[in-house]
């Protein structure tokens, strides 16, 4: 089922997630209906709560579905490591119409359960990792504009404030 993608501004969005004790028929709906409304966005992640649950749940597909086997589940991830940096454009489905350049780590390692609960550790470099840490910002309540410095997040939000009183956001 598609859900609304909630946006900035939505408190969800600035709270901690709570961590997934029960792997479930419920939690493996949350996971499909995240998936489905990722592709149909189209995004290449999304995380429980820009859906409006404030779990530590997100799902990432750098083919967006174009290719089998490129879909990662993360329940309750973690991170092992953070190395190096890279520095490029990231927008978000929650913040539509706006990107900037954002720096992160290039490296990461990630522990997280799957779907069934079984732990997994995954690598990852270059867009793969900065989408890693897209994700787990989200369930920790940050956006992509919490990493930007002062001008220029002040610029997108003076401009999404605009939006928001003409009724346009
Ligand atoms: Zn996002």
């Amino acid at each position: 089922m598609l859900r609304p993608i909630v946006r900035l501004g939505d408190p969800v969005l600035q709270q901690p997630a709570a961590t997934v004790t029960v792997f479930d028929a419920e939690l493996d709906r949350l996971i499909d209906d995240m998936i489905e409304t990722m592709y149909a966005a189209p995004g290449i992640g999304l995380a429980a709560p820009q859906i409006g649950v404030p779990q530590r749940v997100c799902v990432i597909d750098l083919s967006i579905g174009k290719q089998g086997g490129e879909l990662i589940t993360l329940i309750n991830p973690e991170f092992l490591a953070r190395e190096g940096m890279q520095l490029e454009d990231e927008g978000c489905l929650s913040v539509p119409g706006f990107n900037a350049t954002v720096a992160r780590p290039g490296r990461v390692t990630v522990r997280a359960a799957d779907r069934t609960g079984q732990t997994r550790v995954i690598e990852a470099t270059g867009l793969l990792a900065r989408a890693c840490q897209h994700e787990i910002d989200h369930l920790e309540g940050r956006l992509f504009l919490d990493r930007l410095r002062g001008l220029k997040r002040d610029m997108i939000t003076r401009r999404i404030r605009k939006l928001q009183r003409t009724g346009k956001w």
